[in-house]
This record gives C-alpha cells, sequence and structure tokens, in this order.
C-alpha cells in the first residue's frame, strides 16, 4: 500500500519546496516524514508551532490512497482543509455538521481515491459503517491530532479517542502516526499503549519556542500599560487572557472606547457571539481578542503576534500553553505578564475551596511557581523549560527580559535591613503599613501612643517615598525573606533567611526594570530580519482581500512570515516570489501575481527605495542590503527609513 520512492531523501526535500513553499524542514519533521513513508509507526511531542501538520500532509501526498486525519475540534477542520487546499492537496472533512449528501459526497470522493486527506472527529470510530467504508477505501496512512486526549492521565481526556485503539486492529498494514503538543513519560506510554502504536519512531521535541519573547511587568496602571503596549503593536493580532468575565467585558470595553479593534470572549457569552467574535479575530478583523482561559482550544492562527496575562495565569502548564499560541509561523512575538502581588489573594481564594488536602497543597506548590516565575531573576526560559524538566543550555537566552538586560539587578540589602529593624524593633507585631509608616518617620497618633519614634530604625528610610517601600516589602515577602503571619490582621515576620540578611550573613538583590521597554532586543529568526513596514500594511490589505474573497482566514493565504519577506526582498518576478519561504506553486499560480503588482506600485510610488538585484539566482537570504546612504533622499522613503528593525 506504501509506495515508496527510490530517491525519497531528494523527493522529499523537493516537495516540500514547491507544495509548501518551504526551504527546509523544521526540526523532526524530516525523520518523522520518513518513518511514515517506511510505514512506521509514530509518536511525536512537538511543541505548538513546530509544524505537525506537514509531518502528515507531506507523506500523504505521495503516499497512495486517502491519509485519515483525526481531529477534535470541529471548529478547526474547515481551516485545515483550506489550508491544505490552498497548498493545492485534496482534501475533505467529514462531521456532525455535515447534512448526508454532502456525507455522501465525501464517501465517494473516498472510495474513488479523489481525496488525499480526509479529516474526521474521534466519534466516527464507533461508527460501524463509517469503519466499513473506510476499510473498503485506500488508506494510507493515520494521522492522529491532540494524541493525548486518549489518556486520562493527561488533561484533557476524551473519551471518543478511546475508539481509536480499533485503528491498529484493524488496519494492520497501514502506519499510524500520533501528535500531541503536551506529555508527560507518563502519559506517553498510555497513549501508545491505547493505540497500540507497534515500536512508533519517538520524537520528544524541545519545548523550546525561540522566536517567543518572554516578559514580565509589574501591573500597575493596567489599562494604561495596556494602551501603551498596543500603542507599538498597532493592527497586530493579539490575545488578552483576563481571569474573570467581568475583567474580560470591562477590559475590552476600554480598549474599544480608545478605538482599538478589541473583541471579548468568554464563557457567559452565548455561543454565537463567541463565534463570531473569534471569527472575526482569526480573519484579522478584530486585532485584539480580550478572553478568559476558555479561548483558545479552537485557534490555529499562526499570526499571534503578542499574548499578554493581564492577571496572574493558573499555574505553569497553563501559561505555557497560553502563550503558545503567539508565534506559531515562526516571526518573533512577545509574550507579556503583568504581575502584582495583589492578585495572589485572589487565586488562593480559589486554591482555598478545594477540599482535598492533598489537591489543595498541589495548588499552593503550583502558584508559587508562577509567582517565582515572574519574581526570581533567572532567565525566563530557562524557568519554563525547567519545568518541562528540559535544561536550557545557553547561559544567555537573549530573548526574555532577564537575558536582554532590561532588567538590572541591584543589591537591596540595606534597605532590606531597615525594614527588618523595624519588624524586630517592635518584636515583630505589626503588619506592612505601620511598618512603613515607621521607617519613613510618619508622626500617627499609634506611633507615639507605641512610643516606636523611639527606635532605631524610626525615620531611617524618610530618603526614599511610601511606594518604594511598599515595593520593597513585596519583594522581600516574594524572596522569603520576610513572610506574613495571621488572618484578620496580618503581622511581618522574619525567616530564617531574613535574619541572615538583617545580621550581614547574606545579601539580597531584586531585580530593577527600565521604563524604556524600546530596549528589548527580539532575536533574528531566519527570515530577512528588516522589512518595510509601509508595503507589508499594503500586502496586509491584499491579503485580506482575497481572504475575504475566498472565505478563508488571511493566514491561511500567506503567513506573516511570508508577507515579511515579500516586504524585505521586494520579489518582482515569478521565480523572485517563489523563492520566498511559503510560496509554492499553486499559491505562486493563484496568488503571485497580485503581490507582484502591488509590490511595483509600491515601487513605483517610492521611488527611492533601492531593490536588491534579484536575478542572480540567489535565494533570498542571500541578499543584501545596500547603505542607507545609497537611498534617495528625494522621496525621504528610503528603506532604510522604514523598514522595522527587528531587534
Ligand atoms: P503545530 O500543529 O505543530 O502547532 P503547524 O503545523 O500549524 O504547527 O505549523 C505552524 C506553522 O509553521 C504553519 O504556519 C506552517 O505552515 C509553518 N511550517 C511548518 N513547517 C515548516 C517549515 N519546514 N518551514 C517553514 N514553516 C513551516
Ligand atoms: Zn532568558
Amino acid at each position: 500500500m506504501i509506495h515508496n520512492n527510490q530517491n525519497q531523501d531528494c523527493s522529499i526535500l523537493d516537495i516540500l519546496r514547491s507544495l509548501f513553499g518551504f526551504q527546509a524542514f523544521r526540526p523532526n519533521q524530516e525523520p518523522i516524514i520518513k518513518s511514515i513513508l517506511s510505514g512506521k509507526d509514530v509518536f511525536a511531542v512537538m511543541p505548538t508551532g513546530g509544524g505537525k501538520s506537514l509531518c502528515y500532509q507531506l507523506p500523504a501526498t505521495v503516499m497512495h490512497g486517502t491519509a485519515v486525519v483525526i481531529s477534535p475540534l470541529i471548529s478547526l477542520m474547515k481551516d485545515q482543509v483550506d489550508a491544505a487546499v490552498e497548498n493545492g492537496i485534496t482534501a475533505a472533512f467529514m462531521n456532525s455538521s455535515m447534512n448526508a449528501d454532502e456525507v455522501a459526497d465525501v464517501y465517494r470522493m473516498l472510495k474513488y481515491n479523489k481525496i488525499k486527506l480526509l479529516y474526521i472527529a474521534p466519534e466516527r470510530f464507533a461508527m460501524p459503517h463509517f469503519l466499513e467504508r473506510l476499510k473498503a477505501a485506500a488508506v494510507s496512512l493515520f494521522a492522529i491530532d491532540e494524541a493525548h486526549c486518549i489518556s486520562e492521565w493527561g488533561h484533557d481526556f476524551r473519551p471518543d479517542y478511546l475508539g481509536l485503539s480499533l485503528i491498529t486492529k484493524m488496519f494492520p498494514d497501514v502506519p499510524v502516526a500520533a501528535f500531541t503538543a503536551t506529555a508527560t513519560q507518563k502519559v506517553q506510554k498510555d497513549i501508545i499503549n491505547k493505540i497500540g502504536l507497534r515500536e512508533p519512531h519517538i520524537v520528544r521535541a524541545s519545548f523550546n519556542r525561540a522566536n517567543l519573547f518572554y516578559e514580565v511587568n509589574p501591573k500597575s496602571k493596567l489599562e494604561l500599560q495596556l494602551l501603551e503596549f498596543l500603542k507599538g503593536h498597532r493592527g497586530e493580532s493579539g490575545i488578552i487572557y483576563r481571569t474573570t468575565r467581568d475583567s474580560v467585558m470591562e477590559t475590552a470595553g476600554f480598549l474599544v472606547s480608545k478605538g482599538i479593534s478589541a473583541v471579548p470572549y468568554h464563557a457567559g457569552l452565548s455561543s454565537e457571539e463567541r463565534n463570531r467574535n473569534q471569527e472575526a479575530f482569526n480573519r484579522d478583523e478584530a486585532s485584539v481578542i480580550v478572553a478568559t482561559i476558555a479561548f483558545g482550544m479552537g485557534i490555529d492562527k499562526s499570526n499571534v503576534r503578542y499574548v499578554i496575562h493581564a492577571d496572574l495565569p493558573k499555574n505553569i502548564e497553563s501559561y505555557y500553553q497560553e502563550t503558545g499560541r503567539a508565534g506559531r509561523d515562526g516571526e518573533p512575538a512577545r509574550c507579556l505578564l503583568f504581575f502584582s502581588r495583589g492578585d495572589i489573594p485572589k487565586i488562593r481564594y480559589f486554591i482555598d475551596q478545594i477540599t482535598d488536602d492533598g489537591e489543595r497543597s498541589i495548588a499552593m506548590g503550583k502558584l508559587s511557581q508562577t509567582v517565582g516565575y515572574a519574581s526570581h531573576n533567572v532567565c525566563r526560559r530557562k524557568q519554563l523549560l525547567g519545568f518541562f524538566g528540559e535544561e536550557y543550555p545557553d547561559d544567555n537566552c537573549s530573548a526574555c527580559d532577564i537575558c536582554s538586560g532590561s532588567v538590572e539587578q541591584v543589591d537591596i540589602t540595606s534597605d532590606a535591613q531597615i525594614v527588618m529593624s523595624a519588624m524586630s524593633g517592635t518584636h515583630e507585631r505589626f503588619g506592612m503599613g505601620h511598618i512603613i509608616d515607621i521607617i519613613t518617620g510618619a508622626d500617627t497618633k499609634r506611633i507615639r501612643e507605641l512610643r516606636h519614634n523611639e527606635i532605631k530604625a524610626y525615620s531611617a528610610g524618610s530618603h526614599k517615598d511610601k511606594k518604594y517601600w511598599r515595593f520593597l516589602g513585596d519583594e522581600l515577602l516574594a524572596q522569603d525573606i520576610i513572610r506574613q503571619d495571621g488572618e484578620q490582621y496580618p503581622v511581618l515576620k522574619l525567616t530564617q533567611k531574613g535574619s541572615d540578611v538583617l545580621y550581614g550573613k547574606e545579601k539580597v538583590t531584586a531585580l530593577k526594570r527600565e521604563e524604556i521597554r524600546k530596549k528589548i532586543r527580539q532575536p533574528e529568526k531566519g527570515g530577512p530580519g528588516q522589512y518595510d513596514e509601509a508595503l507589508f500594511e499594503r500586502l496586509r490589505s491584499v491579503r485580506k482581500r482575497i481572504a475575504e474573497e475566498h472565505q478563508v482566514p488571511p493566514y491561511i493565504i500567506f503567513s506573516d512570515k511570508t508577507l515579511h519577506e515579500m516586504s524585505g526582498y521586494f520579489p518582482l518576478t515569478f521565480p523572485e516570489m517563489r523563492r520566498i519561504s511559503g510560496v509554492g506553486d499553486a499559491k505562486l499560480e493563484r496568488y503571485g501575481e497580485d503581490f507582484i503588482q502591488e509590490i511595483k506600485i509600491y515601487l513605483d510610488e517610492n521611488p527611492g527605495i533601492p531593490v536588491p538585484a534579484t536575478n542572480s539566482g540567489n535565494r533570498p537570504a542571500d541578499f543584501d542590503y545596500p547603505d542607507a546612504g545609497q537611498a534617495s533622499k528625494k522621496k525621504n522613503c528610503s528603506r532604510q527609513d522604514k523598514r522595522k528593525l527587528y531587534h
């Protein structure tokens, strides 16, 4: 049943280039594809955006028969089929939203071997009729997406998935490839057993998402902070996560009042409204979606340029998964967490409702991990990967706020000593407010009555304001140098670590953030690194128009990465356009002309822009940029001026 090509190595690379328009495989794609082509089962854990779909779509195009893809989300099937069809692959889906005629059509195509890819939901496997039809057809391979749904140990168990254990029994000669973005070793074993994979080729890819920039900002005036951030990301797609439905509505309303096209999403909205808002976001009609964690499962959008957590995430797993929705196209994207200690009690409140002692203490542990992520002076990437048992090898990832030097470590030992001296001078019987009053030398009735104006620490910190001391107090709490005791009237106590600092045996440092966020450098990720921003905007409009005509989301026509390359390399002929990543034969034929025309018009209107010589047969990556000085000054629109720098 499997059609083995003699020159497999070279031919799969040819197909990658001609069909998908990509120059090289992403990590792990090639061995997975080769395993499938040789009839071997595969089990692969790859992060979101790792390029899992290509791993089965490519073999599907060369093998005889139809590849059956099992995917749990009906909402995604249409987009996946559209994306395949855009690349010139014949594909169809079958799900409960279709009428009998539509289903009969698909069966016909299956029978006559007219489709290379068939997407179905797992519940089909419980239908004997479907299995008979499938048995009578030529099936090239089975691909199981979101394979962790078969495991009760995973976080998203779906009983329908258990029916998939029939596959290897009924189709003993057909390779089965199972994919997931999340599986511990235990879940992995469980998945392999449940599906019955036969000595599969196993891939556990690195969870590192090199194009994501992780940062944490102290949350103060959230709405203004969001506006400030969005100013630098006008028109780009982004997700803002909030904990409660009310805060979702509030933030979305605020952004709309400021002229930003934002839509809300939470489980309290009607399903129609949810679908409408998700669709508006998917199609770039709304640039921001403000959502609770109810949003995300049904989204495949590749051009999400930022994910903001405006409140503390539930735990690191969720944080990683939610931020993972940024930058699936491999282009730089930002993951920003606004952190405030004030959010901790809100989460703790929910944890306190958990009746099982064990579970409650696990939840508390997870909360402190999240707080640690936000407040430790350790590379964010190293922390995230460490959480998944992966050691990040480099000292400096250069793509998080800690490593990029936008936060600086400062010694706060002597200020910490002032706080602790006030605490110990008052026998550790007072709360933060009173301690700050003492050190700032406040003249309150309480201080006079208790004669706290006579202790050594009184007024010792009057050179700084209360806001600073509150920040410092929070920092000391975060670092477990002091702790709060007592429910109703919390008082501050020294910890062992605190005593060591007070008596000069240990030092304390804190992170100081620079106000100017622009200093953050984004890593270069292949591609041109630089592009003409104005042209990119125009190509985005072309993409949007075409997407509307075809009734598909814009990112399915071309990814942001592809448009960035076009806006950096100015392809003006078919062969030049063909060298842009993401432009395969089918898309070149269909859309090449539209985009070339737009680039030509743009260059005509801006004659000062020097275009690199491109007919030398070089690939875009070899193009060189002329100096800014070479650009004509005439129109004040040299590429150097307009090109958006990637760092
Ligand atoms: P996953 O399902 O693993 O989250 P996708 O299959 O959606 O990831 O792929 C993410 C993005 O990466 C898509 O836009 C896809 O076209 C792109 N992609 C996949 N493989 C490659 C490759 N070899 N080179 C460049 N881009 C790729
Ligand atoms: Zn880092």
